[in-house]
């Protein structure tokens, strides 16, 4: 599986990945680790038990290829900090009070790591490439004298904001959640509302550990955003500027999956037949399909869950709605059957129960739109994808790159979501009601000129994001710079180059 990269001491690039335990987090660092494997570096991929089972599927394809990654398995230390039983990642915690102990027991995995690096297999570390919310890499990047790299999972936009709000604590003396508040350091004039800010997520208890994670943010070598140039050129330079670092876009990460199969593999394996979904895609007209998904995190209650539904049964259209594990509860379930709405809409709607091929889906010719939570990761999927987008933000940053969708790339319709679902709180509120729902679904898919003016800035951004990671392009190359930088600065260390 991994390269032996003894007789390489001292010039190879080995980079080891740290992904925070979150499907939105994990996914895009397990499409760098291709990404750098694949341009000859070699890659020490951490994760857990429970996590590596989950991509077991790609970790054996990953073999087969003889792709130079090597995944690490280190125990998690649930009992020892608290914790339920595998509890390894952010989407199985029992409640978001148990965020600060999952953090801690994160800490804790500094030394198997540390351990497992002092033996130099497959090669000695290189640079580290961690999650933000992992500061305790930055000691281990430096007990090993090797430069760390951050990865917080937002888009540069966010990153921005995110940064410029909490190293100049914009909201401190903000008493009021609903007053907008301008934000410096931005290209462009803009305000925000404490209560759509990017530190709502994880609630209360969160404000010592964002210190010392930005703490260390402060003192990393380099930030890698799952970006590209074209996409978010300001932005870039500004977060640049205000954080004197080097930003290294690397994105669209998830077009380094060169397949169908390599998309599937990434985050779990999939409750639906892959060949079945796309089959029944295969049966639909070109560009007709909305698919709707709210990601891996955000929990929608069933009053909210059934209006989503009731809006898409209205609008009349074809659609693939993924329905999370953790939304099934026993009303949704009621409804889905015994009320009758699957047989309603059996000739038109694919639901799935559970985890879906997404970026399979979006990229098939009969998708025409998305709605979606907003996440980082489902918002550069979308516009791979050169898709339109209904935005429905839930939490975390994703009010911000509901902002980018709507008025910057202006691909957006807004729900007009409001206020911050908590994560991981059972809120019960109906926020957005069917009829709402309905007007977005046919505003989106609308054939007359707004609705196509809207597709081809899409299918544009489409076009820019693929180029970007095509020989010659930006992501391209900064991921060949990103590699040639850190063989250099190893070699300097080994005294092998003068510079
Ligand atoms: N995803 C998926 N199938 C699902 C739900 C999510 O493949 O049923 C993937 C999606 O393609 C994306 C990631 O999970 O890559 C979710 O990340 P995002 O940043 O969009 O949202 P989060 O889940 O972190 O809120």
């Amino acid at each position: 599986m991994a390269t032996n990269g003894d007789s390489d001491h001292g010039a190879k690039a080995h980079f080891v990945l740290v992904p925070l335990m979150a499907q939105g987090h994990t996914i895009p660092m397990l499409d760098i680790a291709r990404l750098l494997a694949g341009s000859g570096a070699a890659v020490t991929f951490v994760t857990t038990p429970l996590n590596f089972a989950r991509i077991k599927s790609l970790a054996d394809s990953v073999a087969k290829s003889r792709l130079p990654i090597h995944f690490l398995p280190l125990r998690f230390p649930c009992a020892e900090c608290g914790l339920p039983d595998g509890s390894e990642n952010i989407d199985v915690l029992p409640s978001r009070y148990c965020l600060a102990s999952f953090l801690h027991a994160c800490t804790m995995l500094r030394e198997p790591l540390a351990n497992h690096l002092r033996r130099n297999f497959p090669a000695p570390p290189t640079c580290i490439i961690s999650d933000t919310g992992h500061p305790w890499t930055g000691d281990v990047a430096r007990e090993f004298g090797i430069p760390r790299l951050t990865f917080l999972g937002f888009g540069a936009f966010a990153s921005l904001v995110r940064y410029v709000l909490y190293r100049f604590k914009i909201f401190e003396n903000v008493a009021d959640e609903n007053e907008p508040v301008s934000v410096p350091f931005l290209p462009h004039r803009f305000e925000m509302t404490k209560a759509k800010s990017p530190g709502n997520f994880g609630g209360p208890g969160m404000e010592k550990f964002r210190e010392v994670a930005l703490a260390e943010e402060r003192r990393a070598d380099g930030i890698v955003v799952n970006t590209f140039d074209d996409l978010e050129a300001s932005y870039i330079d500004a977060y640049g500027q205000i954080t004197e670092k080097k930003i290294w876009t690397l994105g669209p990460l998830s077009l380094c999956n060169r397949d169908v199969g390599e998309t599937v593999a990434r985050g779990s394996a999939s409750n639906v037949d892959v060949s079945h979904c796309l089959r029944w895609l295969d049966s639909k007209k070109h560009g007709s399909v909305v698919y709707v998904s709210f990601g891996s995190l955000a929990r929608t209650m069933p009053g909210q869950l059934i209006q989503v539904g009731l809006g898409l049964e209205a609008s009349e259209r074809p659609f693939v709605w993924v329905i999370k594990a953790g939304d099934r509860f026993a009303e949704v379930e009621e409804w889905l059957k015994a009320e009758g709405f699957e047989e309603r809409v059996k000739d038109r709607g694919l639901i799935i129960n559970g985890w879906a091929p997404q970026v399979a889906i979006l990229s098939h010719p009969a998708v025409g739109g998305f709605m979606t939570h907003c996440g980082w990761n489902s918002t550069l999927e979308g516009v791979v994808a050169g898709l339109p987008m209904i935005t429905w933000p839930h939490f975390a940053e994703q009010f911000l790159n509901e902002k980018l969708i709507v008025e910057s790339l202006k691909i957006g319709v807004p729900v007009g979501v409001q206020q911050m679902t908590h994560w991981g709180v059972d809120d019960t509120q109906v926020f957005i009601k069917k009829d709402v729902v309905e007007t977005a679904l046919s505003k989106l898919m609308d054939e007359g000129k707004e609705g196509e003016e809207r597709r081809r800035r899409a299918r544009e951004h489409g076009e820019k994001a693929k180029r970007a990671m095509e020989e010659g392009g930006s992501s391209y190359e900064n991921t060949k710079l990103l590699i040639q930088e850190i063989q250099a600065k190893n070699m300097h260390a080994n005294g092998k180059l003068t510079m």
